[in-house]
């Protein structure tokens, strides 16, 4: 049971005693800003930017020979990433990887394990998880001759926000193939109990894989405990690792053996990679689900941040990010419900991802009136503004003083003011 308080003292007082409040100083927090934002796109950091500048150097030193420096480090950049984002979620240095984006690992992914049969070969899916992920799941399913109105089976929310966990699996049935669902939802923030739904999932000898876009570098993961069978995840919202940085792709080891579904010439073995036979001989851990040339500026920056993450530790993180949202639903709760506004996420810990899912009719409005204030929210369809305290660099006082703001927006409706056509990105 927390107890909090209304007063900008109790916020003052909690930034005091917060264990991490010293890592904000290594973001690029602008003055008089109050960013929520990082559930989309994490703030820059030092770290990132000095990474990214020394790869800048590396190159411009060396040239080609930038593949050969430092024991080849560079050659073998996806190994070292991968063993540092393994800490996270619990995985085995070799069972992560990072490469192109979220919805081409997920391409990766389904391909490598989607081998239906005319009895099995259904996909389950959901129907709150973030579009790209079910684009990619309908093309693969056509690609191997289904209709994706039959091959797809979708499970349904009933009110738009939550999935409930017993109705994932009584979709298990007979005719399921192969599970993609995501940890955290996009919009209403609610973490699945994937150790549940994974065991399910395989004591009906059904491949599960699962999308971390929302919760990897907010909540914690132990895969070694119930060990899914894939897993994917985009490295640039909370994790920072800055604008369509490279993603993260796990295999479990059982898996190792499997032939990639999208096959290239960086999964091959290193030793035979370079004698370029017309073989493809692949890598016998994640690496070998590598396609192309590894794209190092995207790279390097997650390097940089990975070292802020394993300075903090996903312990302290996950404890600050549960104690300041439910903090910031305290606030919704005392100074803002009455003016519309609902929470739209869990409010139990245990069922709930980084960001409070804040829900208004003019919520559109209200994102334009806050950006005024110099507050960067995010708003979804069709009525939700997402507001993500993100532990390493958010403070109590920030979200005390948006809280503010808020009350000041619906007192004097100054999203009156705007529009409601929408622009292009936010
Ligand atoms: C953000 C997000 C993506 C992003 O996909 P990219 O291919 O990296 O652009 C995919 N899936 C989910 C669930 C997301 O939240």
């Amino acid at each position: 049971m927390r107890n909090f308080e209304s007063s900008l003292e109790f916020a003052k007082k909690k930034d005091l005693e917060d264990p991490i409040k010293h890592i904000r100083e290594r973001f690029c927090v602008k003055e008089n800003e109050i960013y929520m934002d990082g559930n989309s796109l994490g703030l820059c950091s030092k770290d990132a930017k000095e990474a990214l500048y020394h790869i800048v150097d590396m190159w411009e030193k060396h040239g080609i020979g930038i593949w050969d420096v430092e024991d080849s480090r560079y050659f073998m950049y996806q190994n070292v990433l991968g063993e540092k984002l393994a800490e996270l979620i619990g995985a085995e240095a070799n069972e992560v990887t990072v490469m192109t984006n979220t919805t081409i690992n997920i391409h990766q992914g389904i391909s490598t394990f989607y081998q239906p049969t005319p009895e099995r070969y259904k996909i389950l899916v959901d129907d709150l998880n973030f579009p790209t992920d079910r684009y990619a799941v309908d093309s693969q399913v056509r690609l191997k001759g289904y209709d994706p109105a039959d091959a797809v089976k979708v499970i349904s929310s009933s009110d738009g926000r939550y999935l409930s966990e017993d109705d994932i699996i009584e979709g298990m049935t007979e005719d399921v193939v192969l599970i993609l669902l995501p940890s955290v939802f996009y919009r209403s923030a609610q973490l699945l109990d994937m150790e549940r739904i994974t065991n399910e999932a395989h004591a009906r000898g059904i491949i599960i894989g699962w999308d971390l876009c929302h919760s990897i570098g907010a909540v914690p993961h132990d895969f070694k405990s119930f060990n899914p069978d894939f897993a994917v995840w985009c490295n640039y919202k909370y994790l920072s690792a800055g604008p369509g940085a490279i993603a993260g792709f796990y295999i479990n080891k059982k898996h190792f053996q499997k032939e990639p579904g999208l096959a290239g010439w960086h999964g091959n073995k290193n030793e035979t990679q370079f004698q370029l036979r017309q073989q493809f001989d692949h890598e016998l851990n994640a690496h070998g689900w590598q396609t192309g040339t590894q794209p190092l500026l995207s790279m390097a920056p997650l390097e940089g941040v990975l070292n802020i993450y394993h300075e903090v530790g996903m312990e302290k993180i996950r404890a600050k990010s549960l104690d300041i949202t439910a903090y910031l639903m305290y606030l919704i709760d005392n100074r803002l419900a009455k003016y519309g506004f609902t929470i739209g996420n869990p409010s139990e810990d245990h069922k709930r991802g980084g960001h409070v899912s804040l829900e208004h009719d003019e919520a559109y409005r209200i994102c334009k009136a806050l950006k005024s204030h110099k507050v960067i929210p995010d708003f979804r369809e069709p009525n939700v503004i997402r507001l993500a305290p993100v532990a390493l660099y958010v403070s109590y006082e920030d979200v005390y003083k948006l809280v503010e703001i808020l009350e000041d927006i619906a007192v004097h409706r100054e999203y009156e003011n705007y529009k409601t056509e929408r622009t292009l990105v936010v």
